[in-house]
């Protein structure tokens, strides 16, 4: 801070600072803005068995419909509205829509699937009081059982906070699957895996990117496919764009997959389609192992 900084430091003014501040002032209101006039649309995108992609679950991705600068996408506002809090009111949103947009499809085709619905959840939702029941809410609103729903954290965010700790241990008591997501890029990855309730691992798309061409990388994988098998933790594969990468995650024990390989995120009623037109018997592997 600048009343730390010493004498003939030119601390009192950070130019950077000053226009993130300006430009968090201007995003900030713009944003919600755009929530109360109703710009934001979740997107789906499948996860899929391996090696045939039955979708057995969908990840809620959102989008911001920009009246003149078109479709925005989550990296371009989601690390603003953390600075500015206003992911805690939008993050309500997108669990509400997605729980809603669930139990629709629940309620097209019955519940003989076992497919999931999976929410991306900022470290500032999961540190606020009460975030546990906001979730309870959102599926008692819904109607979508607990056992549909899984949340997705960073290791980041989780690393560090007891705030955090115990809203997972809350919402996992709730019935509520808890996936680690972009595993391996946080911090103490290793360590998590033993004081928060984890049920699934979503390896990151960096360390699937280099696995055909790579033993060193190949090597990473597999090391992290054994590890979530041997602890009985579902794993999903992240960023699969090709052919030979998905036979190569099948080849190393991979289950699961997620990537424009199989599917790119997708309107609802798309999703809704998808799993309609699979045969019960086709979908019984389970995303939370
Ligand atoms: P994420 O949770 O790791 O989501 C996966 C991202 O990878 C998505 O980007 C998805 O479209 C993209 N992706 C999936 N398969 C492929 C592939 O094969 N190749 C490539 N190049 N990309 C692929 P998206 O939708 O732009 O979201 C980016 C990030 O924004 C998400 O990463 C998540 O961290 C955040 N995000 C998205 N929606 C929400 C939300 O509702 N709340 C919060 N807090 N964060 C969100
Ligand atoms: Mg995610
Ligand atoms: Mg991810
Ligand atoms: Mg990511």
């Amino acid at each position: 801070a600048a009343k730390d900084a010493g004498k003939g430091q030119y601390a009192t003014y950070d130019p950077e600072l000053d226009e993130r501040a300006n430009y968090d002032a201007q995003l900030g209101a713009e944003l919600r803005l755009a929530m109360d006039r109703g710009d934001f649309r979740l997107v789906f995108q499948p996860v899929v068995r391996l090696p045939d992609g039955v979708t057995v679950g969908a990840e809620a991705l959102i989008r911001w419909h920009h009246p003149q600068r078109g479709v925005i996408p989550p990296d371009e506002f989601i690390p603003a509205a953390e600075r500015t809090g206003l992911i805690v009111p939008l993050g309500a949103w997108v669990l509400d829509e997605a729980c809603r947009t669930a139990a629709g499809w629940l309620h097209e085709q019955g519940a003989t699937r076992s497919w999931m619905v999976s929410v991306n959840i900022s470290a500032r939702q999961l540190r606020e009081s009460g975030f546990a029941r906001r979730v309870a809410a959102a599926l008692h609103t819904s109607g979508l059982p607990a056992a549909r729903l899984m949340i997705e954290v960073t290791e980041t965010a989780v690393f560090d906070s007891r705030a955090a700790t115990e809203s997972l241990n809350e919402i996992a008591a709730l019935g509520v699957a808890i996936a680690l997501d972009d595993f391996g890029t946080g911090h103490s990855s290793l360590g998590l895996l033993r004081n928060i309730p984890v049920s699934v691992l979503k390896v990151d798309k960096s360390f699937i990117d280099h696995i055909t061409h790579s033993t060193a990388e190949a090597t990473i994988a597999t090391a992290m496919v054994s590890l979530a098998n041997g602890l009985d933790l579902g794993v999903v594969a992240e960023g699969v764009e090709s052919a030979a990468q998905a036979r190569q995650l099948h080849l190393m024990g991979y289950r699961l997959s997620q990537g424009y390989h199989f599917a790119r995120p997708m309107p609802a009623a798309e999703v809704g389609e998808l799993l309609a037109a699979q045969s019960p018997e086709s979908a019984d592997s389970n995303l939370a192992a």
